[in-house]
């Protein structure tokens, strides 16, 4: 399957590139991002700072440097309030943005964090909804990218991917 979850570390994985769940700085901070900077080393972090930060939504890339993965693509998502505050649509635009820098760069593999639904407290069932759907919809018909990791760091998060990737290929089926 193109399409799998995968519990772990996100950044122990072999891919293309692995997705950072970044803040608007690009400079490093807590959950998966700290993660991340950690093991990637200094030279990474230097790559970041050239970045020259991003806002909610957008996608950049840099190499991935000590990472087993090439590329990582930080992408800012949206701090959750109550879902009417374009949530939703920011959300989106971090999957949209990371598929789209994924494609222009030739990438195959690409790993997902669970964008946003750590210290920015989108609730999880919601998240994974529009992570799975829009990763699917953008990479059902597409060549480049042959592998797409859904990375859950806990049961909750995993048995909620594992649902909305088994209810997409249910309805594709249909
Ligand atoms: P955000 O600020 O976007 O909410 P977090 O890093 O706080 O980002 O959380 C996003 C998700 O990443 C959460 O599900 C969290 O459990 C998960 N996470 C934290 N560390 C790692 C890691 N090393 N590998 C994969 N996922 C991780």
């Amino acid at each position: 399957m193109k399409w799998e979850v995968f519990r772990g570390d996100i950044t122990g994985l072999e891919v293309d590139a692995i997705v950072n769940a970044a803040n608007k700085s690009l400079l490093g901070g807590g959950g998966v991002d700290g993660a991340i900077h950690r093991a990637a080393g200094p030279e990474f972090k230097e790559a970041c700072r050239k970045l020259g930060g991003a806002e909610t939504g957008e996608a950049k890339l840099t190499g991935g440097f000590d990472l087993p993965a090439d590329y990582v693509i930080h992408t800012v998502g949206p701090v959750y309030r109550d879902g009417k505050h374009g949530e939703p649509e920011k959300l989106k635009d971090c999957y949209r943005n990371s598929i789209k820098v994924a494609k222009e760069n030739g990438i195959r593999s690409i790993a997902f964090p669970a964008i946003s639904t750590g210290i920015y407290g989108y609730p999880i069932e919601e998240a994974s909804e529009i992570a799975t759907r829009t990763v699917y919809e953008l990479t059902k018909d597409d060549n480049t990218i042959d592998k797409v990791l859904f990375v859950a760091f806990d049961d909750k998060t995993e048995s909620v991917l594992s649902d909305k990737l088994e209810k997409l290929y249910r309805e594709e089926n249909d």
